[in-house]
């Protein structure tokens, strides 16, 4: 990106017009009056606007107003409307601040440890939902997580406001779920950009009582996912990021898992698994099937 020849300005520049409340208030306004998915009603005229927010001053409304178009606001033949870049701003605004108080410590779920089937507690704690399990190491020994990791999931707070943890557990490993599925087929759930994607295995994996020292997960391989236009990034089970296809859908099903969420991940993070260095690919040996699965780089499955 470039302010030269045309292109778009870079972000530092287009952010900068962000930063005054009569700017803010005319793009949450917008944002209030934007309906769903549907154009049609969206554009707000221009008298209705500068009432609505509140700045007497024409001149001074005028070029509040103009700061926000071409990247924020669009004039349309009724008036204004948010645009894309806005409606995510006002989005990520509204999923983290002014939210009800969110954070909460260990609480108890209906819920099995994949790894030992103890008892398994939800935290949200450094913007993850943490699910871990007072019995064992669990399955995850890196920097942000504590003893007994099962999982550690990236959500805003306004994700788990208001919420019963069971609730919360499901919800948000459906969409962890989801989301690895978008990753591994190559997609940005956030921009739509290009998801890189790289099998990270571990030759000498030792995940039999816990974490493993050279990997520092249980899975003897993982993807290692990043966006190459927002950066949105990920480290995704193979398997759970193969989960909608057969033969590992087949192999779910007869576990008795249909359907993304909680039963999903722990399902998947229980196959026993290795990794090939030769054919840079893991496979897994699920309880529920006589047969094989191999995942390789390219994320292509085989029946073994
Ligand atoms: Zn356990
Ligand atoms: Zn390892
Ligand atoms: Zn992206």
């Amino acid at each position: 990106m470039t302010d030269d020849g045309g292109g778009q300005p870079p972000p530092e520049t287009v952010f900068s017009a962000l930063g005054n409340e009569t700017r803010l208030e005319i793009l949450f306004t917008l944002h209030g009056r934007a309906s769903g998915w549907s154009r049609s009603d969206d554009a707000v005229p221009y008298s209705e606007l500068q009432s609505a927010v509140g700045e007497d001053d024409s001149g001074k409304f005028n070029y509040h107003l103009s700061r926000l178009t071409d990247h924020f606001v669009e004039k349309r033949p009724g008036g204004y409307a948010i645009q894309y870049a806005g409606k995510n701003f006002v989005r990520a605004a509204l999923a983290s601040y002014g939210v009800e108080e969110s954070s909460f410590g260990p609480t108890e779920v209906d819920a099995a440890c994949f790894r030992c089937g103890g008892d398994v507690v939800v935290e949200y704690n450094g913007e993850r939902l943490m699910t871990r399990c007072a019995d064992c190491p669990g399955a995850f020994d890196l920097d942000y997580t504590p003893d007994g990791t099962l999982s550690a999931v990236p959500v805003q707070p306004g994700g788990i406001a208001d919420t019963d943890q069971n609730r919360l557990l499901e919800r948000i490993h459906a969409r962890f779920c989801h989301r690895a599925r978008t990753y591994v087929d190559g997609a940005c759930p956030r921009c739509g950009g290009e998801m890189d994607r790289d099998l990270v295995g571990c030759a000498d994996h030792d995940g039999s009582d816990g974490p493993c020292p050279n990997c520092s997960t249980s899975m003897a391989a993982y993807f290692d996912c990043q966006c190459s236009v927002c950066g949105q990034s990920g480290l995704i089970p193979p398997v759970v990021g193969r989960s909608d296809r057969d033969p590992v859908a087949a192999a779910l099903r007869e576990a008795g898992v249909d359907g993304a969420g909680w039963p999903l991940f722990a399902e998947g993070m229980a196959w026993s698994d290795s990794y090939d260095p030769d054919a840079n690919r893991v496979v897994y040996d699920p309880d529920a099937v006589d047969y094989r699965i191999g995942v390789d780089a390219s994320a292509t499955l085989a029946k073994l």
